[in-house]
């Protein structure tokens, strides 16, 4: 009886404080209110101070331990794996598990880098995981049983399965060829570490064969690169590659001019989703760096050697790298999830696959919405760290019997990098409203939040990370 009058109070101090206070105010809020009622009716709570303390399990549940699966060690399913296994410390009756296809975590916003000059963009799973109470599957999910909660994997071509009693999908996105023909045959993409290990070997092979071409219009063929979408990382890649092949064919004694650089983006402007002022700013600084634009133009065919417009014209190239679009993999919808555009799970405010208990996604393979908007968030970094934090809270409340919280992105800034050495962007600050940077300042930025990355990754694994 005392239990249940307790658990009545701690749900009313979760509806109230729900009303009245968000985030961080909130935990201190509800301490302060536990406080009060705590001195108003100690009988209930004198042996219990702490709110956030779980519910105990019955002792049967307690023996026979679930599972929590995350799939994908990226930013969203890595973070919330790391946050489970801090929040399940104190009831060791679930058993965490992370899957992924490969030994290591990507940096996959700094992905440009390493693509154009070998910058490492990888850290190795063992490092973060070193004493933590997560069991790793290095194997590649291809169906997940929703009735049965099984995920079927394949580990070292072994077929398998595991049981979860939660799921958390993070399997983030891959290439988007929007069934343009000739698109995926013949042309590099940029989602992965082997995608950027295969660009890097194939620009610093263009570059040498150049070195020995004698004929200016051979050599010309072979500097030819062409970036189809002008989006986040069409940009980024765009001004790495500008900065490099300077560099490169300086080196070899080749005319600059022999290098031609081109982005086609079917909008009316690079990086549509960001203000018109920045993606003016990144046109500029491109265009600087003698990059040619063409906007408006949707690429309608590629062969091994050429590229097509919809204007009916075409740029001859051999070198064409696709960062046009994004989609999630087929294997979400084909688990019977309710999946929305570009094949992203359907989630409710709590970032819980709509019509399942037990299912939770997110950062790109999610589409949640932004409550204030009523539009998806986009597929960002920040978005994935933010939903892995708070999807590992939820299933840590559901199963404690404790209220989950709902989803509310935070939007803390945008910077776009353009080269070794150069960025623009915007940040949020507490006092001013937004802070704008453009050129080196801004580089440095995008350096921080890269390394902020890291000592969040440090932080959460309490482990000293190195790459
Ligand atoms: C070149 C480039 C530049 C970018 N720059 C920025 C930027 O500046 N700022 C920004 O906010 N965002 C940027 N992004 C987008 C950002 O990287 C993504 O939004 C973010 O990585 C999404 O995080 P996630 O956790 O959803 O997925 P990811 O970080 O992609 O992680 C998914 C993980 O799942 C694993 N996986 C996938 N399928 C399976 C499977 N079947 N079985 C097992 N494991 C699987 C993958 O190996 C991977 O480790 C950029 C993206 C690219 C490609």
């Amino acid at each position: 009886m005392e239990k249940k009058l307790q658990k009545q109070l701690d749900n009313f101090l979760d509806e109230f404080m729900l009303i009245e206070y968000r985030g961080k105010d909130h935990i201190i809020a509800r301490k302060h209110y536990r406080e009060v009622f705590d001195k108003l009716v100690p009988k209930y709570f004198s042996n219990n101070n702490d709110l956030r303390e779980p519910v105990k399990l019955k002792p049967q549940e307690a023996t026979s331990a679930g599972n929590i699966i995350i799939i994908g060690a990226g930013y969203g399913g890595l973070t919330a794996a790391l946050c489970l296994e801090r929040l399940f410390k104190k009831l060791p009756v679930y058993n965490i598990h992370l899957i992924d296809k490969y030994p290591f975590h990507t940096i996959k916003t700094q992905l440009h880098e390493a693509a154009v000059r070998r910058e490492e963009v990888s850290i190795p799973l063992d490092r973060i995981l070193r004493k933590k109470n997560i069991r790793f599957h290095l194997g590649d999910v291809n169906s997940i049983d929703v009735e049965n909660k099984n995920v079927h994997l394949k580990i070292n071509e072994e077929e398998t399965l595991l049981r979860f009693d939660y799921l958390v999908i993070a399997i983030g996105s891959k290439v988007n060829y929007y069934n343009i023909p000739g698109m995926k045959e013949n042309s590099f993409s940029l989602q992965t570490l082997p995608d950027a290990d295969h660009i890097y070997e194939h620009i610093s092979k263009i570059c040498a064969l150049s070195a020995s071409e004698t004929k200016q219009i051979k050599r010309k063929e072979n500097l030819s690169f062409v970036i189809g979408g002008g989006g986040l990382s069409g940009v980024e890649f765009a001004g790495e590659l500008a900065d490099h092949t300077a560099k490169c064919v300086a080196n070899f004694n080749i005319s600059r001019n022999d290098v031609e650089i081109i982005i086609i983006e079917a909008a009316d402007r690079l990086v549509p989703f960001m203000d018109k002022d920045f993606s003016m700013q990144i046109e500029k600084k491109l265009t600087d760096k003698r990059i040619k634009i063409i906007k408006g133009e949707k690429i309608i065919k590629r062969s091994a050697d050429e590229v097509f417009l919809s204007n009916g014209t075409s740029i001859k190239t051999k070198n064409f790298i696709w960062t046009g679009g994004i989609r999630v993999s087929d294997l979400l919808k084909n688990s019977g999830l309710k999946t929305g555009i570009a094949g992203r799970v359907m989630v409710d405010e709590y970032l819980k696959a709509e019509n399942n208990n037990f299912i939770y996604a997110i950062g790109d393979s999610a589409n949640a919405l932004n409550p204030f908007s009523g539009k998806p968030v986009p597929a960002a970094a920040q978005f994935a760290l933010q939903q892995g934090r708070l999807a590992a809270k939820n299933i840590f409340a559901e199963i404690s019997g404790k209220k989950k919280e709902q989803y509310y992105p935070k939007v803390t800034g945008e910077v776009v990098s353009l080269g070794k050495h150069l960025a623009v962007g915007w940040m949020a600050l507490p006092l001013i409203k937004k802070i704008t940077f453009v050129g080196f300042l801004g580089r440095l930025l995008k350096a921080a939040i890269k390394e902020k990355h890291i000592l969040l990754l440090r932080k959460e694994s309490r482990n000293w990370i190195k790459y």
